[in-house]
């Protein structure tokens, strides 16, 4: 097994790890640890190139920096990623040689799910290195994260709507959910029973059907969701949705969901904020899995009371967000930001 680091400006450390007795290439980026150990979930993609899976890594670790830095889990911010085909190249050796990798960083970094990385591959992993959360609930771990992801969603909304309308009350407010899968599903749920009505719309017809018929949502076809008028409107399908294309087509008057990387591009903020529509920016919303895992690496171990107040706090730094944006006046996107930097910051001075 060869690491060899690359030398990336404004990251702590990047490395890269090739096995060929397994097949492993993969890359750790670890971009600030100011706040605590680079937490972050480990991803299998079929890269094209180095350079595209370096790219990622490098754009991925950053944004759990300051997710994590607004949800103050105490935690930095970092990522890994294997270059393979998640389909065929899955293997017991090459998830040992990724968890000797992962040890190799001594703590510094610390991994979790994303995307084609499920909880036996981590239990793999977890035979090399203990530095992995977001294992399995009965092995003492904080288990699957989508429920409280979908709890923090509906605490931010209240924090949404006090902003519109300057209460927290969801009662009768209109929702448009597009993707109603582990966190969009159990979000609509929640809605429901807070009084509001709820739209759903995803490309799976049958959970729709099977949603609409168990709790009598409205629902409209993915390709028209656009044309439906309501309150808010929360993505929590797929990342990129609020573009050139969509943003003059929006009938809502806020959009908060649970995808990560709604924006296609930064400007995008702007756009909306133009058009005068509120963006909960989605790594302030959606914190609600991140905080429920950083749960478990305090002196206590897990403890789900504690990260139900955790979660919590997702109002209030929304709250906190809106102010900036609205005394600063920049877009929201930006003053999540500037938040998440101040309080690094402050860390560095005290540290
Ligand atoms: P999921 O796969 O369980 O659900 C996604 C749903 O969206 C599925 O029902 C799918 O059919 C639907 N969908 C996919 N493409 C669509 C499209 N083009 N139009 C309409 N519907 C579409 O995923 P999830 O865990 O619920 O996560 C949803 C989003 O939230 C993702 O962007 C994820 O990265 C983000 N997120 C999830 C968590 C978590 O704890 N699960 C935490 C933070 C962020």
């Amino acid at each position: 097994m060869e690491i060899t680091e690359i030398q990336v400006d404004g990251y702590e450390k990047v490395v890269r790890c090739q096995d060929p007795e397994s097949g492993l290439h993969a890359l750790i980026a670890i971009h600030d640890t100011t706040l605590g150990p680079a937490l972050g979930g480990m991803r299998m993609w079929p890269y094209a190139s180095e350079d595209e899976a370096l790219f990622d890594v490098l754009r991925l670790s950053k944004g759990m920096t300051y997710k994590s830095a607004v949800a103050e889990t105490g935690l930095g911010g970092g990522k890994s990623v294997i270059l393979g085909d998640p389909k065929t190249m899955k293997s017991e050796k090459l998830f040992r040689a990724m968890g000797r990798f992962v040890d190799s960083l001594g703590g510094r970094y610390i991994t979790a799910e994303d995307m084609n990385i499920g909880i036996p591959d981590l239990d793999i992993v977890h035979k090399e290195t203990k530095w992995v959360t977001g294992l399995a609930r009965a092995e003492g771990s904080s288990g699957n994260p989508s429920p409280y992801t979908a709890e923090g969603c509906l605490i931010g909304l209240r924090a949404v709507v006090e902003e519109l309308d300057g209460t927290t009350d969801l009662s009768g407010k209109h929702v448009l959910i597009q993707g109603v899968g582990a966190v969009g599903g159990a979000l609509a749920v929640m809605l429901k029973e807070a009084g509001a009505k709820v739209t759903i719309c995803d490309i799976n017809d049958a959970r729709v059907e099977e949603l609409c018929k168990e709790y009598g949502f409205d629902a409209v076809d993915d390709e028209a969701h656009l044309d439906v008028t309501c309150d808010i409107y929360a993505p929590c399908a797929r990342g990129a949705g609020l573009n050139d294309d969509t943003i003059p087509k929006l009938k809502c008057r806020a959009i908060a969901g649970c995808a990560n990387n709604q924006l296609l591009e930064p400007r995008h903020a702007q756009a909306l904020k133009d058009r005068g529509i509120l963006y909960a920016p989605d790594y302030v919303l959606n914190a609600g899995g991140i905080i429920n895992v950083g749960v478990e690496l305090l002196p206590g171990g897990y403890d789900e009371n504690e990260a139900r107040r955790r979660i919590a706090r997702i109002y209030d730094n929304l709250k906190l967000v809106f102010e900036i944006a609205r005394n600063e006046n920049i877009p929201t996107s930006e003053a999540a930001e500037r938040l998440a930097r101040q309080r690094i910051e402050a860390a560095r001075q005290t540290s």
